[in-house]
């Protein structure tokens, strides 16, 4: 029996810690679990150290989306495209950051690490074969076909690994139930304007109350949350050995070999010899403060990350430890992202990231000075590039998204739940703003009134026509897949006509980081003469973003965080002559 399916909960005596191994991984997300079940695969033995209490990072929390051109989903699904297309959008978003040697050995070894995973572990994908890239309008972009994302999973699969694993952020569930984005997501929006959605949103609800009177909480596992319950069961049936409460605190070395690391568990410190590598996987740096302030461009407002807390650098001060390099020539540091703070009844506040509310019909986003500064459909990262840009100095970096009550009654807003789930709490918490007219929401929220009303006037115009003549709302693909396609003839757009009027406010948050260690494309880190630091790797998003900092796609960091996760371990496995 592998050491993780005789693992205990937390209640019980923990695991040993080995004292060795082939391969120790810092960091229990997407990038750190494919290196480590992928290292198991060619037969090393491997330990997984998790400073958290709960596997599976931000990873966890994700769509579960990676986009990996060319990927066995949809190619079963007859989905085929000329090999250098995929090049020619990325040459076409990044410019001058695109580097061949990094995207090349990435989209070669894509497809081959969802081969492996899809026939070699229980990490099984569905096709994303209508799933537009974010940038419609450039050379190469495609209206789908070059992502997938993990399949729903049993979670009874993982025996008493599930108790030990991340659950997804409450405010995108419903009631701990995990929504899967596409058609789960449609029937839950059109569920009181469609019988078959109304059917299908009943079933899920009832099969999701029985698994909370029988197991205390969510059992079909979707998203984010599938893809490490599946990670976790591979590694598992691969016999890595998995600690949580593990964190690394310094990295051994011996005549300029990385050979292990000392990390700090429940039972005080202690040190793990790593006989071929050590992969650094701790998930960037989206809650390091410190750094936060030399790489981020919103330096006067905190920054709200919508990934977990326990990833606050450590992976790269260990490197930079070692002699490795933080990049800090990309375009942007950060995979930003707009996100709401919702007071939670325990004191603490949730953070919503709004990755698709924004692109509904009958939204507007303004500032303070009661205008609007961006298409509201455009993906996050640019929606805040947007918001970086209307700030000026000195002020607070915040928006209102605004809406009428067709749309909260349609859509819901942030955390906010369509009808008929009740709004009162968030408007009690003061999460939702309400008010009788749009100068009464404008006054609520601090915005200047008359100014706002100009620009409701000017919006409402045009949306009448379905127009957006300010900032082209519903111009691309991707904007309008994420819109309504019941408004025609843009299903971005609607006027904001139908009181009382709603408001909830953006800070500026991201998904995770971009900017990271230094590799090359294999995966090794890289010391300052841009040399391979014997026996240290970095995957995930320890490892500089290869896209330079731009945002083609959804999926562009677990698609790398995987591959170079593959990648890493088949390096390690044939320098050690396996
Ligand atoms: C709501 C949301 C949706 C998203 N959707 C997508 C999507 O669909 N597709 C996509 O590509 N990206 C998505 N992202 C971004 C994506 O989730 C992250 O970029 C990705 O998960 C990072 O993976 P990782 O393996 O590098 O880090 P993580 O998954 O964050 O894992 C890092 C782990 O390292 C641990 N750690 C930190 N320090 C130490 C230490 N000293 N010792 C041991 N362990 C340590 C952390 O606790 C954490 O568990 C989304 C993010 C969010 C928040």
């Amino acid at each position: 029996m592998s050491q993780i399916s005789a693992a205990t909960t937390s209640a019980q005596p923990l695991p040993t810690i080995p004292q060795s191994c082939d391969v120790l991984v810092i960091g229990s997300g997407a990038g750190g679990l494919a290196a480590a079940v992928s290292a198991a695969a060619r037969g090393l033995h491997v330990v997984v150290a998790e400073k958290a209490e709960l596997f599976g990072g931000t990873s966890a929390w994700s769509g579960g989306w990676l986009w990996v051109p060319h990927n066995p989903a949809v190619r079963a699904e007859g989905f085929e495209e000329p090999a250098e297309a995929p090049r020619t959008y990325l040459r076409a978003v990044l410019g001058n950051r695109y580097d061949e040697a990094m995207i090349g050995a990435y989209l070669e070894a894509g497809p081959r690490m969802a081969e492996f995973f899809s026939a070699e572990t229980e990490v099984k994908f569905l096709p994303g074969s209508k799933v537009p890239d974010f940038h419609g309008h450039l050379p190469g972009a495609a209206t789908g076909g070059r992502s997938m994302v993990a399949a729903p999973y049993d979670g009874r699969k993982l025996g008493p690994l599930l108790t030990r694993m991340r659950a997804p952020i409450p405010e995108t569930t419903f009631m701990g139930l995990g929504i899967a984005s596409g058609v789960d997501l449609y029937h839950f929006l059109h569920a009181t304007r469609h019988w078959r959605s109304f059917f299908h949103v009943t079933g899920r609800v009832a099969r999701h109350m029985a698994d909370l009177a029988l197991h205390g909480r969510a059992m079909r596992l979707v998203n984010g949350n599938a893809l490490i319950a599946r990670l976790l069961r591979s590694a598992a049936d691969r016999g890595v050995a998995l600690h949580e409460r593990l964190a690394c605190v310094r990295l051994l070395t011996e005549a300029g070999r990385v050979t292990g690391a000392e990390l700090d568990g429940p039972e005080g410190r202690v040190t793990i010899t790593a006989r071929r590598a050590v992969v650094l996987a701790a998930g960037g740096f989206p809650q390091d403060g410190l750094r936060q302030q030399s790489q981020f461009p919103h330096r006067q407002t905190p920054h709200s990350s919508a990934a977990p807390r326990e990833n606050n650098g450590d992976g790269l001060r260990l490197g930079e430890q070692a002699g490795g390099q933080v990049r800090t020539d990309l375009s942007d540091a950060g995979a930003w992202a707009p996100v709401s703070l919702v007071p939670r009844p325990d004191g603490t506040l949730g953070r919503f990231p709004h990755l698709i509310d924004r692109a509904k019909p009958g939204l507007i986003a303004v500032t303070g000075a009661g205008t609007r500064f961006t298409n509201e459909a455009a993906p996050y990262h640019d929606f805040m590039r947007g918001l970086f840009a209307a700030t000026p100095p000195g002020q607070p970096v915040q928006a209102w998204l605004l809406c009428d009550s067709t749309f909260i009654h349609r859509y819901g807003l942030g955390a906010v739940k369509p009808f008929p789930v009740p709004k009162r709490a968030h408007l009690r918490s003061g999460y939702l703003k309400r008010g009788r007219t749009l100068a009464e929401l404008a006054r609520v929220c601090g915005i200047d009134e008359a100014a706002l009303a100009t620009t409701l006037a000017a919006y409402n115009g045009a949306a009448q026509r379905g127009e957006d003549p300010e900032f082209g709302r519903g111009t691309t693909l991707f904007q309008r897949v994420n819109g309504d396609a019941a408004t025609q003839p843009n299903p971005c757009v609607a006027p904001l006509m139908r009181a009382p009027f709603y408001a909830v406010r953006v800070v500026p948050g991201s998904l995770g980081t971009f900017a990271g260690l230094e590799t090359d494309a294999k995966a090794r880190m890289l010391d300052a003469q841009h040399q391979p630091i014997p026996g240290l790797f970095a995957v995930g998003n320890d490892m500089s973003s290869i896209m330079g900092g731009a945002y083609p796609s959804g999926g562009i960091t677990l698609g790398p965080a995987m591959t170079f996760g593959w990648i890493a371990a088949q390096t390690i496995a044939t320098e050690t002559g396996i």
